[in-house]
């Protein structure tokens, strides 16, 4: 049986143990997947001690992500244009490979719902560690035009260095036939909504939230009375960044996202 673990603080409201072990199911495989809380201070002794006790990979979550960049002796091409980590898997030679499986987990999502990304214009909103996360997967998948709007506007310009196709939004009225709207701010966590004009909501064909929760996001609801787009919250990017964790431990086809996606939002109603 291979060991897996996600490792965080706050750490008891994960969903990764059931994820995993429907993926588990789907393949046969037989895993021990646990969540363990980690103090503060605590998360480089931590994972030392786990994976030289036989940890065959683990996910790590809020506020440990930058450490596990830090810890990692090496680093897939999406870990190292985010800063951040939230999948180790242990390299036949020693040492940690750190990946970001969050921009795959979107992507996959996003082309569920039959959304392609291609020669569209994506506007996002936010520019914290969720954007840096998926920046990379969004430009990889040839947009016409990124454009990034952020509360704190500085971090928003500071995402689009180095970007032909990513401007950050200073103001609205250089923003225009937005096609795809993702919202990776935290705002509907404590049910506020991210500055976006309605006239921007009400052209976009689909509207994604990150956030996820029984019920429509803050965000969602407020899009639904402003436009048609298609609407989706942010629970199939968990459940898709967690498949790709799963490939990368167990060098498999990912697996089915659909019906764990359905099997959590009914344990959620
Ligand atoms: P960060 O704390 O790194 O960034 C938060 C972002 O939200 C910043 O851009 C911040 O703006 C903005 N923000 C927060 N509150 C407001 C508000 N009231 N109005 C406008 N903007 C606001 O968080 P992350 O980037 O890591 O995560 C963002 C969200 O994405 C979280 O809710 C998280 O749960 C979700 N997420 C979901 C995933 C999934 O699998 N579904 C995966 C990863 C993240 P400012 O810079 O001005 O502070």
């Amino acid at each position: 049986m291979r060991r897996f673990c996600v490792f965080g603080n706050p750490i008891s409201h994960s969903r990764s143990p059931d994820i995993h072990a429907l993926f588990a199911k789907q393949y046969g495989h037989e895993i021990s997947y646990k969540k363990q809380l980690v103090s503060l201070h605590g998360f480089a002794r931590t994972i030392a001690t786990e994976f030289n006790q036989g940890l065959a990979g683990a996910n790590v979550t809020v506020p440990f992500k930058q450490q596990a960049w830090q810890q990692a002796t090496k680093l897939t091409e999406e870990a190292r244009a985010s800063g951040a980590v939230n999948t180790l898997i242990p390299l036949p030679a020693g040492g940690l490979l750190g990946a970001n499986t969050d921009g795959a987990g979107l992507l996959r999502d996003i082309r569920r719902q039959g959304i392609d990304i291609a020669g569209r214009r994506v506007l996002i909103l936010g520019a914290g560690g969720a954007t840096r996360g998926v920046l990379k997967n969004i430009l990889d998948a040839n947009p016409e035009t990124v454009w990034i709007a952020n509360r704190t506007a500085i971090k928003a310009q500071q995402l689009g260095d180095g970007h032909a196709n990513v401007r950050a939004v200073t103001t609205w009225q250089t923003v225009s036939g937005v096609d795809i709207v993702i919202n990776a701010t935290s705002a509907s966590l404590s049910g506020k909504l991210p500055d976006v004009p309605t006239t921007v909501l009400g052209g976009a064909q689909f509207v994604y939230d990150m956030v996820y929760g029984p019920g429509r996001t803050s965000f969602l609801a407020h899009t639904a009375a402003v436009s048609e787009a298609q609407l989706s919250d942010g629970l199939g990017m968990l459940v898709g960044q967690a498949a790709e964790s799963y490939r990368l431990w167990w060098q498999c086809e990912p697996p089915q996202i659909a019906p764990v996606i359905e099997h959590l939002r009914h344990s959620m109603d």
